[in-house]
């Protein structure tokens, strides 16, 4: 197994008055085949992990590798093309260039790493075939339903074959039925190329996926849930008991 990412004693304190540790010694290694998907409740501190390790956002101490490359020894754009490089996005809002057209919108990353015109066309056509969005490359944003602006923002992250996705709440803008189909998507990925996969999310059906749960509380890893030889429900259902405890925990502090 190869490691894409490495993290160690992650800490983060934002500059507030009572300088709580948004992060508190937080560690996680992600290898290629990894499916993982970030659990926990509201302020535990899932979008600041997201952020530091997309290299988005500094903690103040701990170690982050990328691809074997220490980041915090790394110049800004030597950090810019590592992730380019080697991750791939995906947010809620689909985050796509509305005065671009879906074609250009997806072949975003070959343009930028300055590949060829030919080579942009070909894999910007088969991937939208793949992802049934071929009839839509010449159409604008916002033409197009959630679901397939989400394919759309998959296609753009995957083109260029990262190593590793990020979503943060991919599915928080669609209905179930896209929800699943962007999973698909995501699974058969992770399956077919090795790609790793890190999300975040607060459903327990988009998070039964994935191959391992983390769930974060107040800054800190309190459970990891490994599916191992589960099913997909038998997974699901594992989950939807950590997660209910969560809620029935809501009512202690009324
Ligand atoms: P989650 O994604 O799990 O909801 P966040 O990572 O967004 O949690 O936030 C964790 C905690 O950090 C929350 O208490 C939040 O108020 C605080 N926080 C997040 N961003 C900032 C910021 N820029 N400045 C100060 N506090 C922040």
């Amino acid at each position: 197994m190869n490691e894409i990412l490495y993290a160690k004693n992650l800490t983060k304190i934002y500059d507030t008055k009572n300088k709580i540790k948004v992060l508190n010694n937080v560690s996680l290694t992600v290898n290629n085949e990894d499916f993982i998907c970030i659990m926990g409740p509201s302020g535990s501190g899932k979008s600041t992990f997201l952020n530091v390790l997309s290299t988005v956002d500094n903690p103040n101490t701990g170690i982050l590798k990328i691809n074997g490359k220490k980041i915090y020894e790394m110049s800004d754009s030597e950090i810019a093309r590592l992730r380019y490089e080697n991750i791939g996005f995906v947010f809620q809002d689909f985050n796509l260039v509305d005065s671009m057209t879906i074609s250009e919108n997806i072949s975003l990353p070959l343009v930028l790493a300055n590949k060829n015109k030919k080579e942009i066309k070909e894999k910007t056509e088969e991937l939208a075939n793949n992802l049934h969005i071929f009839e839509l490359l010449y159409k604008f944003p916002n033409e197009c339903s959630g679901g397939q602006r989400q394919r759309a923002a998959a296609a753009r992250a995957l083109i260029a074959n990262p190593k590793l996705l990020i979503a943060d709440e991919p599915t928080g803008n669609l209905d179930t039925k896209n929800s699943h189909e962007l999973l698909k998507i995501f699974q058969q990925r992770n399956k077919i190329c090795g790609t790793a996969i890190l999300m975040v999310t607060h459903d327990s059906m988009i998070a039964s996926y994935s191959k391992k749960l983390i769930f974060l509380r107040d800054g800190k890893i309190e459970q990891v849930l490994e599916r191992n030889n589960l099913t997909q429900k038998e997974f699901f259902y594992k989950i939807v008991d950590i997660t209910s405890k969560e809620s029935q925990n809501l009512f202690d502090v009324i």
